[in-house]
């Protein structure tokens, strides 16, 4: 057997950077070097039953060619690197007869056992392996080609799923292959690590290039290419460690195509076996995403962000390798934990809501608008029309928190004519109930809109709260942008509780159609709620601090904050004093999760 590498390794840090640099240079540069050919192919719409043949051939060429040549250029007096480098280009080659003349698949597989046998015997091998609590390494012996058969098999096997999730591969096998990388690297005294580490770099660069949207559809070639090679770099780099980290490690960072298979398995189980006879489409977990609701280029990143996060925890678990057993094991499965939570609410929150007849959704007691901006601005005007008072709330995800411990306030959202949802928090939180939710409408959005309809429609509109003097700057900046617009009062929110008859009478007298109110959640809905009848306002809406950002004493984070759900975060920042809010906030996953529980229940 080949000695894979070792101390006595000719691998200089130099012509390892340079191997993965042209690497990196070819997976990129191939695409445009084969130029408009290569760019018209990704464009051809090739008919749905059709197999894109050129496309897998290119592509599988163009990724096997930058993983292979330059290993073999830079590294040839390096066993382990020559070893991964042929073995690619002899997967590669095989999976290239595979796209051309599409075999059957009996002959699949043998090629598979072929090209993992001729691995072996390149000197590729799992020898040595360190179960738990034992303090030496055992030693294989002539069970180990087999068992390495088999794993590269399976490895490879993982990676040849993913295939049927268009683009998921190149993004998958770049995370996945720099990981080993790392691991390898951080793992060592390994003596094979070195070279598992620039093999994974060089993997990840060719994958890398393949990232790009004008790339063609990957094939056989390239996945049995990147498996096998991906397969190869495993054994390389974790040979010599602990049985814990040889198997829990490769597990996490292929979480994703072994979550899909599994899956399949159990799904195939739950349904009677029958979808398991060879040859049968099988069910995999993206197709039950895709169900879902979700596209297929968020069930793409979702997997991405999946194998990110698997790849995180097993490389805290690869630095932390001198820990015990027991709390490496306590380390993984609460992460496995927090992970299968944040996929599942991530999923949910990414499925595009199904249709609805429905106006609210019921989320955790409140009833919720599921309405968008223009059906909310017409409501208004409905409410407008009809004279009685109506009180409308703005939401967001900490107040539905509130409303658990708040009788009041939870009275008053219960009495709204209409609660909205302020913020991406609420909107997420419905979506991971399976409550089709659209789009947030948030305070400062419609009471700007609300404010262009009544210039339009000749409302007159009161401005209540905040500190002296803002409510008026606000009023000011929104007959600047609305010249006719009627404010028919302000005045701040400071007022003592003897001063509140007064100053009720005073709006009444005022006679406006639209009451802003900004004494911040839940003071404003209760108040509202308990003067509504003496105040005689079809509607009166809570803001919270809309009128220091319309007054422009505080600023709106950017917009790409608010598409991203952040907003709460930079007005955390802004305001260091609403930090205790978030207290909230570990409370409503755990609201939310117990509600999805129960409704699976
Ligand atoms: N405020 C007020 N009277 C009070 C308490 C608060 O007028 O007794 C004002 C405060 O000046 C600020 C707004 O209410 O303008 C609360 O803004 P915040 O952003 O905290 O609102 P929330 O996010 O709680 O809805």
């Amino acid at each position: 057997m080949v000695d894979l590498g070792g101390p006595e390794s000719h691998l200089r840090p130099a012509v390892a950077a340079a191997a993965v640099t042209v690497s990196l240079l070819l997976s990129f540069v191939t695409p445009n070097l084969i130029g408009p050919r290569m760019r018209r192919l990704a464009r051809e719409e090739v008919p749905v039953g059709i197999r894109p043949r050129r496309q897998w051939v290119l592509s599988g060429l163009s990724i096997t060619l930058s993983l292979a040549l330059p290993l073999l250029l830079f590294a040839r007096d390096e066993p382990a690197l020559r070893a991964i480098a042929l073995l690619s280009l002899l997967a590669g080659a095989a999976g290239l007869a595979n796209d051309v003349f599409a075999l059957p698949r009996v002959v699949q597989v043998l090629a598979g056992i072929l090209i993992a046998w001729a691995a072996v015997h390149l000197g590729i091998a799992l020898d040595e392996i360190k179960p738990p609590f034992v303090s030496h390494l055992i030693a294989l012996g002539r069970w180990s080609s087999v068992v390495t058969m088999i794993w590269l098999l399976l490895v490879a096997y993982a990676v040849v799923v993913c295939r049927r999730l268009p683009r998921l591969t190149p993004g998958l096998i770049a995370i996945v292959s720099a990981t080993f990388a790392l691991a390898a690297f951080i793992a060592g005294p390994s003596r094979s690590a070195p070279a598992a580490g620039v093999a994974g770099l060089a993997a990840a660069a060719a994958a890398l290039g393949a990232t790009r949207r004008s790339y063609p559809a990957l094939g056989s070639s390239a996945h049995w290419a990147l498996g096998f090679a991906l397969a190869a770099i495993t054994v390389a780099g974790m040979l010599k460690n602990t049985a814990f980290l040889v198997l829990a490690v490769p597990l996490l960072v292929l979480g994703v195509p072994v979550g899909e298979t599994t899956y399949a398995i159990v799904y195939g189980a739950a349904r009677g076996g029958s979808r398991f006879a060879l040859g049968q489409r099988r069910e995999l977990l993206h197709d039950a995403l895709i169900r879902m609701g979700l596209s297929p280029r968020r069930t793409v990143l979702l997997f991405q962000a999946a194998t990110a996060y698997l790849c995180a925890v097993a490389l805290v678990l690869v630095v932390l390798v001198r820990v015990t057993f027991v709390a490496k094991l306590g380390l993984l499965g609460a992460a496995l934990a927090a992970g299968f939570v944040l996929f599942f609410f991530a999923a949910r929150i990414a499925a595009e809501p199904g249709e609805s007849a429905e106006e609210r959704v019921n989320l955790l007691g409140v009833p919720l608008a599921r309405m968008g901006m223009e059906e909310t601005l017409a409501r208004v005007e409905e409410f407008v029309r009809d004279r009685s008072p109506h009180l409308i709330v703005t939401s967001d995800s900490t107040g539905i928190v509130r409303a658990r411990d708040d009788p009041e306030f939870q009275e008053a959202l219960r009495s709204a004519a209409l609660v909205t949802a302020d913020g991406r928090g609420v909107v997420w939180m419905a979506r991971v109930l399976g409550l089709p939710m659209r789009e947030r409408v948030s305070g400062v959005d419609m009471m700007e809109r609300l404010c262009q309809r009544a210039a339009e429609r000749d409302w007159g509109i009161y401005l209540l709260g905040a500190e002296p003097g803002v409510a008026e700057a606000a009023a000011r900046a929104l007959c600047a942008r609305y010249p006719r617009l009627r404010v028919v009062g302000t005045h701040h929110g400071y007022f003592t509780p003897a001063e509140e008859p007064g100053l009720v009478r005073v709006i009444a007298e005022t006679r406006p159609d639209l009451l802003f109110v900004a004494l911040g959640a839940p003071k404003q809905e209760t108040w509202i709620r308990r003067h509504q009848d003496e105040l005689g306002v079809p509607v009166a809406i809570g803001v919270g601090g809309s009128f220091d950002v319309l007054a422009g004493r505080r600023k709106r984070a950017p917009v790409w904050m608010q598409r991203a759900g952040l907003e709460w975060l930079y007005r955390v920042l802004q305001e260091p004093k609403r930090l205790p809010r978030l207290l909230a906030l570990p409370r409503l996953v755990w609201m939310t999760l117990r509600e999805a529980l129960r409704r699976r229940g």
